[in-house]
């Protein structure tokens, strides 16, 4: 019992999901002594649907491991590769399936759309006092979930809040090594972090002609028009009113820069219900090493406000824009001051 309470005590002591989900995968480990357990998530979009591993161990292993944050989506296995997981979250409910090994998959999720697998091999099917065991622990696990979701979203939209961001900036921007080509020369990770800020334009007419509530809905509307832009790894925030973050992997200026062209356009052509057309103004830069979350935000703030200055609806890089003489960079102190 008291080994029950260590593990529940230390599956609550990170704010942290990927320590979290980590955390869950070592402890059921711990109790169950399974051949190997998992915590499978989904990922991408549409047809193209994969399974991302947050966290696995097996057998003789100490530390979980994990596809990395940035993870090829190419490079996961697609959704039809595991029908089980499938049924399992259509169902919203615990499966086993007999046989060797014996296997037992749980949704994660009860609530909202479940996308993630708790999936355990066994030599032998699980009893009665091990699933009570593992449904105790997931009630804490679930519960747990949604406090972090209350601390960490935006309640609007679902997306991460500015708190979030100043947390997670250092994590989400370390270096990783160079892009590696596979066997089928398809590229591998790698890419330099961008961070991008979004602006929709003239958003007190929304609220002045079409009151708070639609103005709110068109928040809303907007926030899962940028979900379905950007890929799984890709950090979005709503940093208050109606202003946006994004924080995301990609190989150079001109890829990042085609991303926040094609969600500017994504929300141009979009008709929004009772409101029409609306449009948004974007800056970018690349982060830099020694970026602090302020130092990076700024310099994309500022390439949004020279948008907003010159006809907005536009996406512009900051560095191309100090390139282009239209804003002047100096740095005083290791603080960048952007005049234009
Ligand atoms: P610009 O093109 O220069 O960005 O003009 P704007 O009107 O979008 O910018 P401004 O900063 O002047 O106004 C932002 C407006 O956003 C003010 C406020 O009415 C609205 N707003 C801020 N937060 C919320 C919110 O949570 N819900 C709604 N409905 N409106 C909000
Ligand atoms: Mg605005
Ligand atoms: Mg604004």
């Amino acid at each position: 019992m008291s080994r029950v309470a260590d593990h529940l005590a230390e599956l609550t002591g990170f704010r942290d999901r990927d320590a979290l989900d980590a955390t869950l995968v070592s402890a059921l480990h711990d109790l169950l002594r399974p051949l190997d357990i998992a915590i499978y998530r989904i990922v991408g979009e549409g047809e193209d649907r994969r399974w991302f591993t947050r966290a696995r161990l097996a057998a003789g292993e100490l530390v979980p491991s994990a596809d990395p944050l940035w993870a090829d989506l190419s490079a996961l296995p697609p959704l039809a590769e595991h029908p089980v997981r499938q049924t399992c979250l259509r169902q919203r409910e615990g499966l086993m399936l007999d046989g060797q090994p014996a296997l037992t998959l749980l949704p994660l999720d009860l609530e909202r759309d479940c996308d993630a697998v708790l999936e355990l091999r066994s030599h032998a099917p699980l009893g009665a006092e091990q699933l009570r065991l593992i449904g105790s622990v997931l009630r804490v696990y679930r519960n747990f979930q949604s406090l972090l979701d209350y601390s960490e979203r935006d309640t609007l939209t679902g997306l991460l809040n500015r708190k979030t961001f100043d947390e997670s900036f250092m994590r989400c921007t370390v270096p990783l090594p160079p892009p590696s080509r596979d066997a089928l020369g398809q590229r591998r990770g790698g890419g330099a972090a961008w961070l991008g800020v979004v602006d929709i334009d003239h958003f007190k007419h929304v609220n002045d002609c079409h009151g708070h509530l639609i103005g709110d809905e068109v928040l809303l509307l907007l926030s899962r028009l940028m979900r379905g832009v950007f890929r799984q790894g890709d950090q979005l925030y709503r940093f208050g009113g109606e202003e946006f973050v994004v924080l995301m992997r990609c190989d150079d200026g001109e890829a990042a820069g085609r991303a926040f062209e094609r969600l500017r356009t994504t929300i141009e052509e979009h008709a929004f219900p009772r409101v029409g057309r609306i449009t948004v103004s974007i800056g970018f830069t690349a982060v830099r090493p020694g970026d602090t979350p302020s130092s990076a935000f700024e310099r994309a703030d500022q390439a949004v406000y020279f948008v907003k200055q010159t006809g907005r609806n536009r996406v512009a890089s900051h560095t191309e824009l100090v390139a282009r003489g239209d804003l002047v960079e100096h740095r005083q102190g290791g603080d960048d001051v952007v005049l234009f």
